[in-house]
């Protein structure tokens, strides 16, 4: 790579930076909030909920003091709430060694900093000359060099951050690396690369050869594999839903959510919920479907109404309307959908019907909730088996 290529990518970024509010200054608390939710995260994805974290926790102080479900709750949406837990944790160690570390190794010494971010805060918020590479200068230093490997290539990444090393440029490391990111984020996109305005084109190789869509090639991935989980809709007299705390290392660990076992069926799932509840348990209507998508794996939920014959010894009843426990995506949705339905049908006592709910994207996640085909009319028998998904 030539030094060149890096004195015209910071000319650009002065010229063409994206506008972002954790880039007002360099609080190192700031970058370092953004850089953790920008992991898994897009950008305009995260900065509702930046703000919404900055106004609850403004300083590494509040948040260090801060309980973790309150960290958890102004969390609730983004996602990979370990990391949500990581931050919390580190920021109890920030505060009890008296500061921010402010070289790139002092940062991974803290819990769930891994390289990347500890390169991006050490260089953006104390100026320490180190590479930090993301998903899109990985993408554009790949092209740069004309390199044909996939993006999870180590070598070929290490290759890259070689050259970037090589042609950083002292003093501005922050500036640098955050001018490939708005590069791989702007003009070096996955698809349709945008060469024809690019800055460094002259220094591009993969652009010289024609390559440049091609480069990194396409990954197969393999299919996820599909996991069943049955969950009890259960509401008091008043039609407030029970939610369960789930167990830190589990899914959506220490998030509140329906009470929900691994299983195939009904039958089966019955018998471990009514452990956990401690309370026997009464289908009372026919299951709603919802997939949800995770890292590893897809989870189908058959989400079935049931009444809890005692009162359960684990969990809380929370009102659908205004919940104020830290939930899952999936969880607030199907409380969304409840509501709705209460509100147009005016019911309050027993179980409203779900209408069928939207369907969005979010990041990497995907739920859908719909309704069973048929609703069931008073008297007749719950379906056995629930519709399948659109
Ligand atoms: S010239 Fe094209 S491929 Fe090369 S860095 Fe610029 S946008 Fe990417």
């Amino acid at each position: 790579m030539s030094p060149l290529l890096a004195e015209t990518l910071l000319r650009w970024y002065a010229a063409h930076r994206r506008t972002l509010p954790w880039r007002q200054d360099r609080d190192p608390y700031r970058v370092w909030v953004s850089e953790v939710m920008l992991q898994q995260t897009r950008v305009e994805a995260a900065i509702p909920y930046y703000h919404t974290f900055l106004r609850a926790f403004p300083t590494v102080e509040a948040l260090a003091a801060a309980r973790e479900q309150d960290v958890l709750r102004r969390w609730a949406g983004l996602g990979y709430y370990a990391r949500a837990r990581h931050l919390h944790r580190a920021a109890q160690e920030v505060v009890r060694r008296g500061g921010f570390p402010t070289t790139a190794a002092g940062w991974r010494a803290l819990p769930g900093v891994g390289p990347y971010t500890a390169a991006a805060v050490a260089s953006i918020a104390f100026g320490e000359d180190v590479v930090a590479l993301d998903a899109n200068g990985l993408r554009v230093g790949l092209r740069v060099l004309g390199l044909r490997a996939p993006t999870s290539d180590r070598a070929a990444r290490a290759q890259v951050e070689a050259a970037l090393r090589a042609v950083l440029p002292r003093g501005r490391a922050g500036a640098f690396n955050q001018a490939l990111m708005d590069l791989g984020a702007t003009v070096c996109t996955p698809r349709r690369p945008r060469c024809t305005v690019c800055p460094v084109r002259a220094f591009c190789r993969a652009h010289r050869e024609g390559v440049a869509e091609s480069i990194p090639p396409p990954q197969r991935r393999p299919a996820k594999p599909l996991r069943r989980f049955v969950a009890a809709l259960v509401q008091d007299p008043s039609g407030r839903v029970l939610l369960v705390r789930q167990p830190r290392d589990g899914l959506w660990g220490g998030l509140w959510t329906f009470p929900y076992v691994e299983a195939r069926g009904w039958p089966q799932a019955r018998r471990a919920l009514q452990q956990l509840l401690g309370s026997p348990l009464r289908r009372c209507g026919p299951a709603l479907r919802a997939e949800h998508g995770f890292t590893h794996f897809t989870a189908r939920f058959h989400v079935v109404p049931a009444r809890c014959v005692r009162p359960p010894r684990v969990g809380r009843f929370t009102s659908s309307g205004r919940p104020t426990l830290p939930l899952p995506a999936f969880a607030a949705r199907l409380l969304r959908a409840l509501r709705g339905q209460a509100r147009v049908r005016g019911e309050r006592r027993g179980l409203p019907r779900l209408s069928t709910g939207s369907t969005r994207r979010t990041g990497s996640w995907r739920s859908r909730f719909r309704a069973p085909a048929t609703p069931r009319s008073p008297g007749t028998r719950p379906r056995k088996r629930a519709p399948r998904p659109r």
